[in-house]
């Protein structure tokens, strides 16, 4: 018997699995749990402040708080880092209506995409073109797009188990949905929201007119899906159909806002850093509870949570929350503009930005001899139905920050839900469970707390000092 437990503990040990590392996440979860501070933060974020538009009182507040809140976990520094960001306000509520014959109209629910002009005071009322992509506009062609608003209708893919790959696989009609059609000399465009689902919210998110002249520069709003479906059906009974819209949102000159960032200093390598982050703007139509109040509430924990559990990292730990993720990621790239001028070593970045959904996992872009030591950890994120470590993506905000040798990573929570509230009016607190919220910043917490123990690229390291 005792030959058996020194043989597993052996065994344990050459796996990476220590009896301490075991222990230690067991700490770390329990405190997220029974003594977490992410759910009171959020619960603060989204209902005291409420939305965090860049530029707008609310992010202004979202700074103020944050930077507070972080003052008080007695860090060994606390800053904010300037960012000039982009404004863009949306204006009085949108209206709009499809007309099927003169006099006889249906309201339908759109909003405004974010960074989109507005329609003439009085509206824009045309003939609709339905396409699934760009390639049908450029098979239609300027003869049978010019003085029509172009109505993109491509939903997002549901047999696709992961849902961020079937928003990547949609929202370039939502990103240039507007840049193509103008090209073919449509007048405005309406977007099918991203969203698995059918429901009556239209979802935000950001546009781009690319290099296009002001004049040629034509209104964009999403749809919701119920009315994106009723659209396209009334189309095919009657190709005539008039839509009608009417925004009056606005591109405000560049304001003053900031990354707000905390650390706890390395007790054997200070200038080693490791970065847990989200972004603290977020769209106007909810509160942003889970895009991103989440996963800055939980990267605020991981610094507190590594506190608690009585960890003294070797490396320097920040939080960042990044501003303008958004509509600009301004934010993510001065963090990496300045990181690189202080000539500061980012070894490891994680990122929270897939909302506050049970965690599954982490998804990884880093070196082969790195991600090999993240699946010998795996066994101790058993016990917490932590399974997923895969290679591929990060984050946007941390990506700037990519060098040969570090690691970047994200949290990867469980997304059959995400796209129900991704920028839409149900983006709010209620939406989000404590417990799958604390379970998010365990989980990043017992990651920043190995990859702090065992460094990052060991075998790279070891190959190194040989030398
Ligand atoms: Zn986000």
């Amino acid at each position: 018997m005792k030959k058996i437990t020194l043989l597993a503990l052996v065994l344990a040990s050459f796996l990476g699995v220590s009896q301490e590392d075991k222990s230690v996440l067991r700490t770390i979860y329990t405190q997220s749990l029974t003594n977490g501070k992410s759910y009171d933060w959020l619960n603060h974020l989204s209902n005291q402040i409420g939305s965090r538009l860049s530029g707008s009182l609310g992010a202004e507040k979202a700074v103020k708080y944050t930077k507070e809140e972080l003052e008080k976990l007695g860090l060994d520094k606390v800053w904010l880092q300037p960012v000039m960001v982009p404004r863009w306000v949306r204006g009085s509520k949108e209206y709009a209506y499809i007309e099927s014959q003169p006099g006889k109209t249906t309201d339908v629910n759109i909003c405004a995409l974010g960074g989109s002009v507005a329609t003439p005071a009085l509206g824009l009322k045309a003939n609709v073109v339905e396409v699934k992509n760009f390639e049908e506009l450029k098979a239609l062609g300027k003869e049978n797009i010019e003085g029509k608003i172009v109505f993109y209708n491509r939903p997002m893919e549901a047999e696709l188990i992961q849902t961020f790959q079937a928003y990547g696989g949609c929202v370039n009609q939502r990103y240039k949905g507007a840049l193509e059609a103008s090209k073919y000399g449509a007048i405005g465009v309406i977007v099918r929201s991203m969203n698995l689902r059918l429901d009556d919210l239209p979802h935000t998110g950001s546009m781009t007119y690319g290099d296009l002249p002001v004049e040629k520069r034509i209104p964009s709003a999403a749809i919701s899906t119920n009315d994106a479906e009723l659209l396209s059906t009334m189309l095919t009974l009657n190709k005539n159909i008039n839509f009608y819209f009417k925004q009056s949102c606005k591109q405000l000159p560049d304001v003053q806002s900031y990354n707000v960032i905390g650390e706890i200093t390395g007790s054997e390598f200070p200038n080693e850093y490791m970065i847990v982050g989200g972004h603290l703007d977020s769209w106007d139509l909810g509160d942003g509870s889970h895009d991103d109040g989440a996963g800055v509430v939980q990267s605020m924990d991981v610094l507190r949570l590594l506190k608690e559990s009585g960890i003294k990292p070797k490396r320097s730990i920040r939080v960042v929350l990044f501003m303008n993720e958004e509509n600009g990621l301004r934010g993510g790239k001065k963090y990496a503009e300045v990181a690189k001028q202080k000539n500061e070593n980012h070894v490891f970045a994680l990122e929270s930005d897939a909302g506050g959904f049970t965690p599954r996992g982490f998804s990884f872009d880093c070196t082969d001899a790195a991600f090999s030591q993240v699946l010998s950890w795996k066994d101790l994120f058993k016990p917490y139905l932590i399974h997923f470590f895969e290679k591929g993506g990060s984050g946007a905000d941390v990506g700037p920050l990519k060098t040969e040798s570090n690691v970047l990573c994200g949290l990867r929570p469980d997304s059959q839900r995400y796209f129900d509230h991704h920028h839409a009016s149900n983006d709010t607190f209620d939406a989000i469970n404590k417990r799958e919220l604390e379970l998010g910043a365990a989980t990043m917490t017992a990651l920043v707390y190995l990859f702090d123990k065992y460094g990052v690229n060991p075998i790279t390291k070891t190959s190194e000092i040989k030398k």
